[in-house]
């Protein structure tokens, strides 16, 4: 049994935050949540909050906070295009100021820092699959780019606190993760394709649905990020966290369709601006760091998100 530390995770309160103080209250430790319920919710962590190891602080990390703990895992931002577009300033100061925030807490305490950047920070990729080495090809003035460029940014702070202070960085790429807890109307494609099937309202393919995803159960994730954090301080990353199958948007709906037993159809609207063509991570050198590979394949995943949409719905 590893020792027993006092965790911070920012964004705590939503879908993959949830998840890992769950995990990390599980493995013994003290969690700290911090959130401002911007995309979480108190119900993904209601479960949580009589465990006298967890404590909630409702706090938008885009303002300093003092806190003493022993390492921290940097979630807060929202993840879905819609969310993030909604409020894009906000977003970019999400992704700097929280990272400048943060970083100063681990700068201060000496202390592991891990931030969930992301496989957009790829952008629209011109080599496929992709591999951390790829410097991406990213628009930096468009409707994706507060996201985008905030998190590039936000590695780009994480790696200079690397090399200008030392601090135990450590840097995951998250393709896009699905699984219970994410909010049925956030807009991302799993949560958006379940709740429709499971209505009977048309399945709304952006584009033609030939765009590429590669999709990873929370479970695994959590995985992977537990086993980031816990490698030794020069393990730096960046390195992506992600389930390599690669599925298009209408393989997607019909798989979604086909475990729902649904009669709904598929509908064609337009494709949002910058939407990347395709994404598939190279999770080669997690395997090698971590000895990490996802083991929930997408049918099971769904199988999984199905039953929880059915069950708040
Ligand atoms: P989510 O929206 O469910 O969770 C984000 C959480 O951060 C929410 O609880 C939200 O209220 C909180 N938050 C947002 N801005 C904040 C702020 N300024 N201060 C404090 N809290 C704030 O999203 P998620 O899918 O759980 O994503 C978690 C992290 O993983 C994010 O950083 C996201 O960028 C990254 N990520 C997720 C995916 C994915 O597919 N889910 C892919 C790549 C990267
Ligand atoms: N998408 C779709 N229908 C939807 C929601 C999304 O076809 O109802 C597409 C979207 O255009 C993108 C893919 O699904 O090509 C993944 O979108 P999501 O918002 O989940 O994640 P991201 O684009 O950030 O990878």
């Amino acid at each position: 049994m590893q020792k027993r530390k006092t965790i911070l995770v920012t964004g705590g309160g939503g879908f993959i935050g949830s998840h890992l103080c769950e995990r990390l209250l599980a493995d013994g430790h003290d969690v700290v949540c911090v959130d401002n319920f911007y995309t979480g919710s108190k119900n993904n962590i209601r479960h949580l909050l009589d465990s006298p190891n967890f404590e909630l602080i409702r706090h938008d990390i885009t303002f300093p906070i003092y806190i003493e703990v022993d390492a921290i895992y940097n979630l807060a931002c929202p993840a879905s295009p819609v969310h993030y577009q909604n409020n894009p300033i906000h977003t970019t100061k999400t992704c700097v100021s929280g990272s400048i925030n943060m970083l100063g807490i681990a700068k201060r305490l000496n202390i592991p820092i891990l931030q969930a950047s992301t496989s957009e920070v790829y952008g629209n990729p011109l080599e496929h699959p992709q591999t951390e080495q790829y410097w991406g090809n990213v628009n930096c003035i468009g409707v994706r780019s507060c996201y985008d460029e905030g998190k590039r940014c936000a590695e780009t702070l994480f790696f200079d606190y690397r090399r200008q202070l030392n601090i135990a960085i450590k840097v995951v790429r998250i393709f896009n993760t699905y699984g219970p807890r994410m909010l049925p109307y956030d807009g991302r494609v799993v949560s958006n394709f379940i709740v429709q099937a499971l209505r009977g309202k048309e399945l709304t393919i952006y584009g033609d649905g030939s765009q590429t995803r590669s999709f990873c159960y929370v479970a695994d994730m959590i995985e992977g990020l537990v086993a980031m954090m816990e490698t030794p301080p020069d393990v730096t990353g960046p390195v992506n966290l992600g389930n390599p199958g690669e599925f298009t948007m209408l393989e997607l709906a019909d798989l979604v369709i086909e475990l729902v037993n649904s009669n709904s159809r598929k509908v064609f609207k337009p494709l949002p601006q910058d939407d990347p063509a395709q994404r598939k991570p190279d999770i080669s050198l997690a395997g090698k760091i971590l000895n990490w590979k996802p083991q929930v394949q997408l049918r099971e995943g769904l199988l999984k998100t199905i039953d929880y949409f059915a069950s708040i719905l």
